[in-house]
């Protein structure tokens, strides 16, 4: 067999089923206005929610620890790599989500695959909603653990599997906080009140909770007034920044630092980096009305969107996604969405289930009105149109 031909039949493959993939190049930085093959276009689709992934404080932040500390970190967090901004930003992390200790991971993808890994065991059984993001899926699958798939938000089923694995050693229920695909938010105090009935752990991936949702953007754990055994999350989006974290009791910093080979065996976050991201912690802190703002143009979008007819997903969040059906119409909706210069991509199996292809927009604070309104004209140009909608 040559390589290339495989390579080229499996490509063939994929684009027959409109699930090729490919790279959009921007020329311009992250801001609701972008630069695509010199074309203008409106993005919708940004995980940087709050607008701080360009923020002047932000940059400053970053420049003059760069100055001061080099760019690379140079070596593991055990090894060389650990210096003071890493420490400066764990403090920051564990006070802002109101748990003892924080540990950095260099991703939140990382963080996910070095929890899941380390904790579950063999012997164990992990208990996963079946719309958990993809990293917690590839933490299961490297864990040694069994993994039982219980329905999307369903208690019920949840307390089912519950019932049926008691005779397993430790057992995890993990949930994302805000389901990254739907918009929606996991029930997590009904969650946490069962898994404690039945002696389970609970572990929650707050990725696009945290800076967003709770009175103080604290994220999911705030919004409910709980605290999960383990809650993991993102500096890579409504932060603005990079890397991921766990938060949570001293000991579980420990564990993980002495057990997680994603932490273990990965060159530290830059320095720069972590500096960006406590700052962008003390703003968010600071600062209340980004948060408002994006509520209020979130919930304007959902209901204009469902006025046009469109079927309109999840809640609160600022992740909204138009529910549009076949891969192939997806597709279709969003190069329309571009011709009226809006840049919202169309999200396909495997991110999301078969027949549920999805345009999943966002909105960040930075969006203006104007914008919103531009791109809810593109919606109702495009629900008049039957070839589109099907
Ligand atoms: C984006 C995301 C991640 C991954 O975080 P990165 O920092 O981008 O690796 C993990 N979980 C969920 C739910 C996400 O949406």
């Amino acid at each position: 067999m040559v390589f290339n031909s495989w390579l080229t039949e499996r490509i063939h493959q994929i684009k027959d089923q409109n699930l090729y993939r490919e790279l959009t190049v921007m020329t311009s930085g992250p801001a609701p206005k972008v630069t695509i093959n010199s074309q203008n276009q409106l993005v919708f689709s940004s995980n940087n929610y709050l607008g701080l992934a360009a923020d002047e404080r932000i940059i400053a932040a970053s420049r003059s620890a760069a100055k001061v500390m080099g760019i690379g970190s140079s070596g593991s967090r055990l090894t060389t790599g650990s210096n003071i901004w890493h420490q400066r930003l764990e403090e920051k992390i564990a006070s802002f989500k109101q748990t003892e200790a924080a540990l950095l991971f260099s991703s939140g993808y990382l963080a996910n695959i070095g929890v899941l890994s380390s904790l579950a065991e063999k012997g164990d059984v992990i208990l996963s909603d079946e719309l958990n993001h993809a990293s917690i899926i590839d933490g299961c699958r490297l864990s040694k653990a069994k993994t039982v798939i219980y329905k999307h938000v369903h208690l019920k089923d949840l307390e089912t599997k519950l019932k049926e694995t008691q005779k397993f050693n430790k057992r995890f229920v993990v949930t994302d906080g805000v389901f990254s695909m739907d918009g929606n938010i996991a029930p997590l105090d009904q969650i946490i009140s069962l898994a404690k009935a039945y002696n389970a752990f609970v572990i929650v991936d707050d990725a696009h909770g945290t800076g967003v949702l709770g009175a103080n953007g604290r994220g999911i754990c705030e919004y409910f007034g709980v605290q999960p055994d383990v809650l993991i999350g993102t500096l890579s989006k409504a932060l603005g920044a990079e890397g991921g974290f766990v938060a949570g009791s001293y000991i579980l910093k420990n564990f993980l630092l002495n057990h997680a080979r994603s932490f273990i065996f990965q060159t530290a976050l830059p320095p720069c980096i972590c500096a960006a991201s406590v700052k962008a912690f003390s703003i968010i802190e600071e600062d209340k009305r980004r948060r408002e703002s994006l509520v209020a143009k979130s919930t304007f979008i959902r209901t204009r969107l469902r006025e046009l007819g469109y079927e309109v997903k999840g809640t609160v969040t600022p992740i909204i996604p138009i529910i549009i059906g076949g891969t192939k119409e997806a597709l279709n909706f969003s190069k329309r969405l571009r011709q009226y210069g809006i840049f919202a991509p169309a999200i396909r199996p495997p991110t999301v289930q078969e027949g549920e292809s999805r345009i999943r927009l966002t909105v960040t604070a930075e969006h203006s009105y104007e914008d919103i309104n531009q791109l809810i004209e593109a919606f109702k140009l495009l629900s008049t149109n039957d070839e589109v909608t099907k």
